[in-house]
């Protein structure tokens, strides 16, 4: 398979991480875009040391201009723009009766506008160039199911979802795809918080074999999501958690 030009947001660490080093050990040239410089840096040079092809691109996803700015940036670089993995997102626990608008909006900029941002400029870029790529976006269980504490993080993956079904069908025509993938508990920096407060226990009993979900193994999946082979596969979210939800 010809090598591809990747783009994924979040990549400084955790589920990003994990699926720019999988791309790259494929061939790919990966943009690995985050806000965060330090962790992005680092996962760019975990990938030369494979001998693999990647840039660091600093990125704020909540901010529309930095989302576009980054797609350029990736054209520019090398020349095409077939693969957007929007990734990036955040968490915050907090009891709903304690939540200030700026920790709701907050949220919601990162992981539900910073998705969208992804998606237009992305979109537009590949319309522009005729190219028939692929955008990839994280959305969760906590996208289907209910959960204490995290309000606006399912309010915004609840949106997610529904943008990759209405994504999908909007880029078609343009030779588009379109798909979300719904982690479980992956063991990332994300579910910090709860190893904290002692729910680790918990946190592996939500996955069929009783243990955390290992982020390689959501790079492995978002991999074969984006082949060609794969391109039956549009505007759904496909569940990666081991049976936590059990669609
Ligand atoms: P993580 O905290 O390890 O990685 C998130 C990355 O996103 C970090 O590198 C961070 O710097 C970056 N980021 C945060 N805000 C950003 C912004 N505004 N602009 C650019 N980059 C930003 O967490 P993770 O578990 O790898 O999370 C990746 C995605 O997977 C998130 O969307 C998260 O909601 C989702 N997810 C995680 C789990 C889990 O259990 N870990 C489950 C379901 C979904």
């Amino acid at each position: 398979m010809a090598e591809r030009v990747v783009v994924i947001t979040g990549a400084g660490s955790g589920i990003g991480r994990s699926t720019a080093i999988k791309f790259a050990s494929k061939g790919d040239k990966v943009v690995v875009a985050d806000f965060n410089e330090k962790g992005g840096q680092e996962t760019v040079d975990m990938i030369k040391a494979e001998n693999g092809e990647a840039t660091f691109v600093k990125v704020d996803v909540s901010k529309f201009d930095q989302v576009e700015a980054m797609v350029e940036k990736t054209v520019e670089l090398y020349g095409s723009l077939d693969v957007v993995f929007n990734n990036a997102g955040i968490g915050k626990i907090i009891p709903f009766l304690d939540y200030t608008v700026e920790d709701y909006e907050r949220v919601i900029g990162v992981n539900q506008h910073g998705v969208f941002y992804g998606m237009l400029a992305a979109g537009r870029k590949m319309r522009d160039l005729n190219i028939k790529g692929v955008i990839i976006n994280t959305a969760s269980v906590f996208g289907y199911l209910s959960n204490q504490y995290t309000f606006a993080y399912q309010a915004s993956k609840g949106a997610v979802r529904m943008m990759c079904q209405t994504g999908a069908l909007e880029l078609a025509p343009y030779g588009i795809r379109v798909v979300g993938v719904a982690p479980g508990t992956v063991d990332t920096p994300i579910v910090q918080g709860y190893k904290d407060a002692g729910l680790t226990d918990k946190l592996k009993g939500n996955q069929m074999r009783g243990d955390l979900i290992k982020p390689e193994a959501i790079a492995n999946a978002v991999y074969l999501l984006s082949l060609e082979e794969a391109d039956v596969i549009n505007g759904s979210v496909v569940m990666l958690d081991d049976g936590y939800a059990s669609f």
